[in-house]
C-alpha cells in the first residue's frame, strides 16, 4: 500500500500554498473501509478518497483545489499503489455500425499521471485573442453541481475565464470547449483505436475518474472479504487485520482458505 514516489503530484493552484508534492498510498487501512463508493456525489467521493490517501496528510481543501486532471492522476496513483498495476486496461466497444466488437486499450499509468502533473504546472490556457481560461478544479465541479444552470456550458466557461471576452456565438463556444478538451485531456479523455474486426478507426470517450473509482470499489470489496474471513476465524478487529503486514495477512488468509473457512 506504499505510496509511489514516481506518481507524486505537485499541487500548483491557489490552495497549494506551502504544499510539497503529494504522494498517494493505496487503499488498505481500517479507515478506508468507511469510504462510500456508492456515494452519488462523485466530487465529494473523489475528495474523500484522495484526502484519505494523501501523504503527507493535507486535509480536504487542497484536494478540492486540485485540477480535475490532478484529481484523476491521484486516483490512478491510489489504484496503482493498491493493485500493483502499471497499466489501466479499458474495455471498450467498437461504435462502428453493425460491429460492436469488444476492444481493449492499455494505458500506462505513469503517462497518465504525467498529464496530471502538467495540468498542475500549467493551469492556464492562453488564447491568441487575449482570452485566458484556467483548468477546472474539484471546487468548480462542486459549485456546478450545487447550482444547476440553464446554460451549463456557458456557466462553466464563464467561471473559468480569467481575462478576455468569451465568444457569443454557439459555434465559437463549441470550438472553445474543444480547445479546452485538447488542453485538458484527462477530464475529457478519449481513446483513438482501430477495430480489428471492421477495420474502422474510432475515437471513444473514456471516463477515467469512473474507471478508477470502480476499480477502487473492488479493492475495498476485497479488503472487506479479507477482514471478514480473519475476523470470523480469529476474532481480530478490522484495524488489527489491516495494520498487519500484507505478507503475514496473506498467509493467514491462505490457511483459512485451505481449511475451507471462508467462501
Ligand atoms: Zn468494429
Amino acid at each position: 500500500m506504499t505510496a509511489r514516489a514516481d506518481l507524486s503530484i505537485l499541487p500548483g493552484g491557489a490552495g497549494a500554498a506551502g504544499l510539497g508534492p503529494l504522494r498517494f498510498r493505496g487503499l488498505g487501512r481500517a479507515g478506508d473501509l468507511d469510504l462510500d463508493f456508492a456515494d452519488p456525489d462523485r466530487p465529494r467521493l473523489v475528495t474523500a478518497v484522495l484526502a484519505a490517501c494523501a501523504e503527507p496528510a493535507c486535509g480536504d481543501d487542497p484536494i478540492w483545489a486540485l485540477t480535475l486532471a490532478a484529481r484523476i492522476g491521484g486516483l490512478l496513483a491510489v489504484w496503482s499503489a493498491a493493485s500493483g498495476d502499471d497499466l489501466l486496461e479499458l474495455r471498450l466497444r467498437c461504435p462502428g455500425a453493425g460491429c460492436g466488437a469488444d476492444l481493449e486499450a492499455g494505458l500506462p499509468v505513469t503517462a497518465l499521471v504525467d498529464l496530471a502533473r502538467e495540468a498542475e504546472a500549467a493551469p492556464v490556457l492562453e488564447l491568441p485573442d487575449g482570452l485566458r481560461l484556467r483548468r477546472p478544479t474539484g471546487a468548480d465541479q462542486r459549485l456546478w453541481r450545487r447550482t444547476p444552470e440553464r446554460d451549463p456550458e456557458g456557466a462553466i466557461l464563464a467561471t473559468l475565464t480569467l481575462a478576455g471576452q468569451l465568444p457569443d456565438t454557439r459555434e465559437a463556444r463549441v470550438e472553445l470547449a474543444e480547445q479546452m478538451a485538447e488542453f485538458d485531456p484527462l477530464p475529457a479523455f478519449a481513446v483513438t483505436i482501430r477495430c480489428p474486426d471492421c477495420g474502422r478507426e474510432s475515437t471513444i470517450p473514456a471516463d477515467l475518474e469512473a474507471e478508477c473509482l470502480a476499480r477502487l470499489a473492488r479493492v475495498q470489496d476485497r479488503l472487506f472479504a479479507d477482514v471478514d474471513a480473519l475476523a470470523r476465524r480469529y476474532g481480530w478487529t478490522d484495524a488489527a487485520i489491516l495494520d498487519m503486514p500484507a505478507r503475514r495477512r496473506a498467509r493467514y488468509l491462505a490457511m483459512a482458505e485451505a481449511e475451507g473457512g471462508w467462501p
